[in-house]
């Protein structure tokens, strides 16, 4: 009889040891016999960036049993709604879109777009669609005061701490889900006669086993790449940029408003993130070092920071290089790669913990029962998420390919069609017939929905030919109806939700 896989070992506890480490757990652990083992280096520290996420972290936080006020408390965390574009197609002083949360008013049930191409009354795209645009605009929360954990009115993520939460994490996995917890270097790697990992060395703990060894070392990936050589794909000549210089940045006083989205703003050769957390913001420049050089990057930030903070001179800049790529398999042998050992591209839609959260549910659901199925789970899984890497490469694309910028060679060398991978450069030639829609994935799920590319897409000008949708009168008074219950929605619901900062106030003043 084949021996049941019953011993999952991480290395690695940054945000994706920990994340990994919830979800397995939280789904195994009152299985008989079941170890799950975290080893952590208590001499490399974790990236300790990476601010913003999807609403996916609410069902992952709530299926981990964590108490949603808590983690607001611990993590100096506060409400993400969406991320809104400044600059991305034109650069002026207009040039604003949004992509919020929430999914086009009426776009289960009919093209909604088709309508809003028509007539757009004059109303961007994502604001004559979406609720969630005024929501941003003016500050709001998602939810109205006293609101039970994880309900909300409209669909929202967090931005976070990142070195807070993985020490929260790291608390709630210990404590609650009876994570074994090594605090040690892993220094060496142990292999078996089939070339399985049978156990890691560490400095002061001795070897280490495990059925499945989950590699969250980071950029490092020691276990992956270092130990497997599993080839490093670069997409550099897709998204070019692979520098970031980041600030923690204190908020002029106590009443300053928080943001409700992330704010990403066109720059040279780049672009800068703004995150409002409850305590401080998170500012950062990412660039392309083909394109731009360290010191013209820090001077376009200290500029925007002087626009828009008390002050650049008391702020610490950080730089992070990179290479933008991810590995060619995630899974080889009983190894599988989370987290940025197995590939980092840009922040842009902040699609790095949303792969984290995706690969541990896929491990925790998908875990093989014998050594004998493993094989056939990971060539799925390298499957699947390989597709989700380029899915994710495409719209990452997608935000550059349609810009009218053309003044600095960073923006006209992402419109080169040699740099744009054929797989959107076909799509954007069904986009110019088809409204995006489910059906143009083969997958009942993608990473990234028909709804996000569509305010993508139209929010950066771009026109479909709307002759091939012949136009009936019931479904042109469905439309005007959706139209009409935006604005409804924003008169009913303004005067009753509280601003981001009541709402966090509130949270962090009752326990
Ligand atoms: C500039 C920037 C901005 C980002 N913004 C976002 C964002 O907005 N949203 C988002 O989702 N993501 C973002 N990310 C990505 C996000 O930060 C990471 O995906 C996330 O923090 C997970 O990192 P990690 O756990 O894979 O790696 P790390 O945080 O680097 O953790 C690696 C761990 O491995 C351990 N380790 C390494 N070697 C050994 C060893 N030999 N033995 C034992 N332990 C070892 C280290 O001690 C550490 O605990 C951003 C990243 C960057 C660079």
């Amino acid at each position: 009889m084949e021996k049941i896989i019953d011993s999952v070992t991480i290395v690695g506890g940054g945000a994706a040891g920990w994340i990994t480490a919830g979800v397995i757990a939280a789904k195994h652990r009152l299985k008989r016999n079941f170890k799950l083992r975290l080893i952590e280096s208590p001499d490399m520290p974790t990236i300790g960036v990476g601010e913003g996420t999807w609403p996916t972290m609410r069902l992952t936080l709530k299926a981990m049993g964590v108490s949603e006020y808590d983690f607001l408390r611990a993590c100096d965390a506060s409400f993400k709604q969406g991320t809104k574009f400044v600059g991305w197609v034109t650069g002026a002083s207009d040039d604003v879109y949004y992509h919020p949360f929430t999914a086009p008013q009426g776009f289960q049930q009919a093209k909604i777009a088709r309508h809003w191409l028509e007539d757009g009354r004059g109303r961007s795209f994502c604001e004559a669609t979406s609720v969630q645009v005024h929501f941003c605009e003016h500050n709001l929360g998602p939810k109205k005061l006293g609101m039970p954990e994880y309900s909300c009115v409209a669909n929202h993520a967090y931005h976070l701490d990142a070195g807070k939460f993985s020490q929260f994490l790291k608390r709630h996995c210990i404590d609650k889900l009876g994570v074994e917890y090594i605090s040690d270097n892993v220094t060496k790697v142990n292999v078996a006669q089939n070339g399985d990992i049978a156990s890691v060395s560490t400095e002061h703990h001795g070897e280490i086993e495990g059925d499945i060894f989950i590699d969250c070392t980071g950029f490092r990936s020691i276990l992956l790449g270092g130990h497997y050589g599993v080839d490093f794909i670069d997409c550099s000549e897709v998204l070019f940029i692979d520098r970031a210089l980041a600030a923690q940045v204190p908020y002029e006083n106590e009443n300053t408003p928080i943001l409700s989205q992330t704010l990403s703003t066109a720059q040279e050769a780049g672009w800068i993130w703004d995150i409002g957390l409850a305590n401080r913001r998170g500012v950062g420049h990412v660039y392309s070092s083909r394109h731009q050089g360290d010191a013209r990057a820090e001077e376009i930030l200290l500029q925007y920071l002087s626009e828009t903070a008390s002050g650049p001179d008391k702020v610490e800049l950080r730089s992070i290089k990179f290479r933008p790529g991810h590995r060619a398999q995630f899974w080889r042998n009983n190894c599988v790669a989370v987290g940025m050992s197995s590939g980092f591209l840009e922040p842009l839609e902040a699609s790095a913990l949303v792969m984290v959260e995706l690969l541990a549910k896929d491990i925790a659901e998908q875990l093989p029962a014998t050594r004998g199925l493993m094989d056939i789970v990971s060539k799925r899984f390298n499957q699947k998420f390989l597709h989700y890497w380029n899915r994710i490469i495409d719209f990452l694309k997608l935000h550059y390919v349609l810009t009218q910028r053309s003044q600095n060679a960073f923006w006209r060398d992402n419109c080169d069609p040699a740099t744009i991978p054929e797989s959107l450069r076909e799509q954007l030639k069904i986009w110019q017939y088809n409204i995006p829609s489910s059906l143009d994935s083969h997958l009942r799920e993608e990473i990234f929905s028909a709804a996000s590319v569509q305010y993508i897409l139209y929010g950066m000008g771009f026109k479909t030919d709307i002759r091939r949708y012949p136009k009936v009168e019931a479904a042109t008074e469905f439309a005007q109806e959706q139209f009409n219950e935006v604005q409804k929605n924003i008169d009913r619901f303004t005067p009753m939700m509280p601003t981001n900062r009541d709402l966090l106030n509130h949270i962090r003043a009752n326990p």
